[in-house]
């Protein structure tokens, strides 16, 4: 190893998704050389590329937890974003379903956890049978500030501001090892293309490596206690003559908002995510798990035929084994500080901006 080229650098982000880009973008104001690695040849090529782009209103997730946190003030940040920068969205609100009685219990249960965390824009709802005839439910709640955007022109508009502040991105590069020393974490690193190596010393490491997020953490720290869990979720589209104005969600289940029709920015309407546990990451959509997804969207939509529906695309929701929450695990190795965002499955899309102030302020106290 002690042959290999060195280079001293500030700080470190691993990952190009939307949770590293923003939080590249956010350490560049605080720090002098901030590199950002990524082993694809373009950004956003995993889980940032593969969700549904739906702006969540923070309703679902417990009152203290870091996604209630981060997803209202993301929610906010991330409009302001889009508003000043003239991306693409659509504040289109959603409803949520129940089909029955207990379904209608579990509504109100996050109709009033809403109100708790300060989502105070929710409403009951009884317009719906008149507006959309073709849905069964029982009642609906509506949440008007839930939208959709073009996730795709904010990350990269969040890595032109990144590069425009002096940052470095470097695609097409892995992260292999990690190891502590006193100068710092040294990083040692592939040119995929190359295959020629070198190390990086950093006193700041933010692993935001998405579904490799709890590989990275072992190589940081050998004590680390998290195990990972994947939960595969696949889309169809809808080929039908119905069109939407607003997004139209089931009751959430235990690993899932529950598989929603979510239109995109041209009103076309896509049915998804599932969730099923995977070991592995392969993209392809299951022919056995086709059937199941027929049966939870005619669940709320009775109407919709399997001619109805083609494949679309599948994303993996980067989960930790026993957790809801998202964790952000924050330390220091011999004067250097290292961040790694773990479980970061939805709503990271809605959350990136306020993740990154989180990230950003635990390595200033870290440092302090
Ligand atoms: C099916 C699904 C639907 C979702 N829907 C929504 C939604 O509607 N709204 C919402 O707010 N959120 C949603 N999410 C969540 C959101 O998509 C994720 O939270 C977010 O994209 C995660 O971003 P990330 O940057 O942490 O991970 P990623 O996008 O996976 O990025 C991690 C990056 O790290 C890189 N990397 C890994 N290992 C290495 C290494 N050794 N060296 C260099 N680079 C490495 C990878 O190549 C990758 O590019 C959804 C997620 C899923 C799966």
């Amino acid at each position: 190893m002690s042959k290999l080229e060195k280079f001293e650098v500030d700080s470190l982000v691993i990952g190009g998704g939307v949770s590293g880009v923003a939080i590249a973008r956010e350490l560049c104001t605080r720090y002098e050389s901030v590199f950002l690695i990524e082993r694809n040849n373009q950004i956003a090529q995993e889980t940032s590329s593969r969700n549904s782009e739906v702006i969540h209103a923070g309703m679902y997730y417990d009152q203290d937890s870091l996604k209630s946190k981060l997803c209202l003030k993301g929610k906010e940040l991330l409009y302001d974003y889009l508003k000043e920068r003239k991306i693409e969205f659509n504040r289109c609100g959603k409803y949520i379903l129940s089909s029955t009685d207990q379904e209608s219990e579990t509504l109100n249960g996050i109709y009033e956890n809403g109100l708790e965390c300060g989502v105070d824009d929710l409403m009951y709802d009884s317009s719906l049978e008149s507006k959309y005839p073709f849905l069964a439910f029982k009642e609906a709640i509506f949440s008007p500030s839930t939208g959709i955007f073009d996730s795709h022109s904010f990350i990269h508009s969040l890595s032109r501001d990144f590069e425009s502040e002096g940052g470095n991105v470097i695609l097409g590069n892995e992260i292999l090892d990690i190891n502590e020393s006193i100068r710092g974490f040294e990083i040692l690193v592939e040119d995929k293309k190359t295959k020629n190596q070198f190390l990086v010393i950093t006193k700041i490491l933010v692993n935001s490596a998405g579904l490799n997020a709890v590989h990275i953490a072992n190589l940081i720290n050998e004590e680390n206690i998290y195990k990972e869990e994947f939960v595969k979720g696949e889309y169809y589209i809808y080929q039908g003559k119905e069109r939407l104005d607003n997004l139209i969600y089931p009751t959430p289940t235990e690993n899932s908002l529950g598989l929603h029709a979510t239109i995109d920015l041209g009103k076309g309407i896509r049915f998804g995510p599932s969730a099923y546990v995977v070991d592995a990451i392969d993209y392809s959509l299951s022919v056995d798990q086709k059937s199941f997804f027929l049966k939870s969207v005619q669940s709320y939509w009775p109407g919709i035929r399997e001619q109805d529906l083609t494949p679309g695309y599948s994303g993996i929701r980067p989960k930790l084994q026993g957790e809801k929450d998202f964790v952000v695990d924050s330390g220091s190795m011999n004067n250097s500080q290292y961040v790694n965002v773990l479980g970061y499955a939805s709503p990271g899309l809605t959350s990136s901006l306020a993740l990154a102030i989180e990230v950003s302020n635990r390595i200033e106290v870290g440092l302090s």
